[in-house]
């Protein structure tokens, strides 16, 4: 047995109390047993001796004595001993009586340095789309009283690259997000070049991504894109029938026939980058790999995220149970094509399988589920600095300004409260490491709250874990340099 993440082996003495399984998912992949250790976020390969004692505790707590007993005829005391005493230390095992442990709420006394700024250069949008959160009935801020100008003026802009290149490390990452991003290009435009500029002075490189609905991409925005190396992920939905049932015009005609050649020309034209597409799942277009066929094959984007519609249970889009379980079929369905094209080092665009075999390879233990609050900030057309883009101009959800910057106690008390030590429910599951709870905004929309668990979708999250984790074991037997590609990529919190 050994820890797939070089742990070390430390010797404890066997316990005379009964065992029980402890911190631990298990799991197989191409016929080895995995368990994927919860406090530690590490993956460990199980030996036929470890199997052996899994098993035998696996239908009621057994003492060591028992266990030894029970496995006599097939193994030696001192393996059984070396076996009990690592699941042990490494928390697969545990003591009937041992009481829970909660891990300590650490939030860093000095400051994280900012590493994604998402600007959000509009609330206005040229789409009517019907599952929006930003205008539909989900929606946390008031875009449409007044509040929050319509546009951001460059002066805003500038302010907010100032307050980036302030709060950043050596790296800043910039996104650029709306409503519709490109109906504000003009200052986008200078955004960019006063960035770049005001980046070199001060020795820091800084990159550019934004998010659009590709119908306003022209020749000239298009050549702007590609000069200066943009990350650009499109909103699309898939085939005409799928693309065009949510996103619509305000007069209700559907988008595709506007947007679809313009994302073709500007995959064409940008090759410094791979273009995304991003797709919102709803009830009715959960057609995922036709959704991903169109995308990759007939539009040509490099890769596709999937994600689930932010809605109330109640409104007509929301996915339900059945849904979910669906989309996980689906997933896992897809999930496999992705695997055969890694085991023969072949490109594969399904990124929610990248994304998490990331996550798994460098044992990311989350103590919060994205980098929103820290690592990465939304700040509205008015300039207040808030958790995300999804929040950017709410009051309840602010935490300063980017001409004054932030308030450092309510940032705090935002870190301590989410913790996920302060998550009971999640305190006892295993995907804890890698879902934190999930996404705030998902929170406030379903429960009103952004410091609820989202303990609606766990079965979901649970399945998928376990199945990217099923990818990885296979990966890390047949064809382990394929991995490599994930230890150096330190990936920027992005905007979902
Ligand atoms: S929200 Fe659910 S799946 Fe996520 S960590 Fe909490 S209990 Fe686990
Ligand atoms: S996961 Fe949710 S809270 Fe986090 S950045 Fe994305 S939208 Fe915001």
């Amino acid at each position: 047995m050994g820890l797939l993440d070089g742990g070390r082996k430390v010797s404890m003495p066997s316990t005379l109390n009964a065992l029980q399984p402890g911190d631990a998912h298990a799991f197989e992949a191409g016929g080895q047993r995995f368990l994927y250790l919860a406090p530690s976020a590490a993956v460990m390969a199980v030996d036929d001796v470890s199997a052996a004692v899994l098993d035998a505790i696996s239908k009621s707590p057994r003492s060591s004595e028992e266990i030894v007993a029970d496995l006599s005829d097939r193994f030696t005391a001192q393996d059984i001993d070396e076996s009990l005493d690592e699941l042990i230390r490494v928390r697969a095992l545990k003591r009937i009586d041992a009481p829970t442990r909660r891990p300590p709420v650490i939030v860093p006394l000095t400051p994280v340095p900012l590493s994604t700024m998402v600007l959000n250069v509009t609330n206005q949008c040229n789409l009517s789309c019907t599952y929006c959160y930003e205008y539909g009935d989900d929606k946390i801020v008031a875009t449409e009283n007044g509040k929050q100008p319509k546009m951001m003026t460059e002066e805003t802009a500038r302010a907010s690259v100032d307050f980036l290149l302030r709060e950043s490390g050596s790296e800043a990452h910039m996104t650029f997000f709306g409503g519709e991003t490109l109906l504000n290009f003009r200052v986008l435009r200078s955004t960019v070049l006063y960035a770049t500029e005001q980046a070199a002075a001060m020795g820091k490189t800084i990159d550019f991504s934004m998010t659009t609905n590709a119908t306003l991409l022209s020749p000239e925005v298009i050549d702007f894109l590609a000069e200066h190396k943009f990350g650009v992920t499109i909103s699309m939905d898939g085939p005409p029938d799928l693309q065009n049932k949510f996103r619509v015009f305000h007069n209700g005609t559907g988008s595709y026939d506007v947007m679809a050649p313009k994302a073709k020309a500007l995959i064409q034209k940008h090759r410094s980058r791979p273009i995304g597409a991003r797709v919102t799942l709803t009830k009715d277009t959960l057609d995922i790999r036709r959704i991903y066929n169109h995308l990759t094959q007939d539009i040509g984007f490099w890769e596709v995220g999937f994600a689930p519609v932010t809605a109330s249970p109640e409104r007509p889009h929301a996915i339900g149970e059945e849904g979910f379980e669906r989309v996980l079929a689906e997933f896992r369905s897809l999930a496999q094509d992705y695997l055969a094209a890694a085991l023969q080092n072949r490109h594969h665009g399904f990124s929610n399988v990248r994304e998490t075999l990331g996550e798994i390879h460098k044992g990311a233990s989350k103590a919060w589920p994205c980098g929103a609050g820290f690592g990465l900030l939304g700040v509205s057309t008015a300039g207040d600095v808030a958790l995300c883009h999804r929040f950017a101009g709410s009051d309840d959800h602010k935490l300063g300004t980017v001409r004054d910057g932030i308030d450092r106690s309510r940032q705090h008390d935002f870190l301590e409260s989410h913790h996920v030590s302060n998550k009971t429910d999640c305190q006892t599951c295993w995907a804890r490491p890698l879902c934190a709870g999930g996404c705030y905004h998902e929170a406030h929309t379903r429960f009103g709250t952004t410091n609820q668990p989202n303990l609606h979708y766990c079965d979901w999250i649970r399945g998928w874990t376990d199945t990217v984790l099923q990818i990885y074991g296979q990966i890390a037997q047949q064809n382990p340099a394929f991995l490599s590609q994930f230890e150096d990529a330190n990936e920027a919190p992005q905007p979902s």
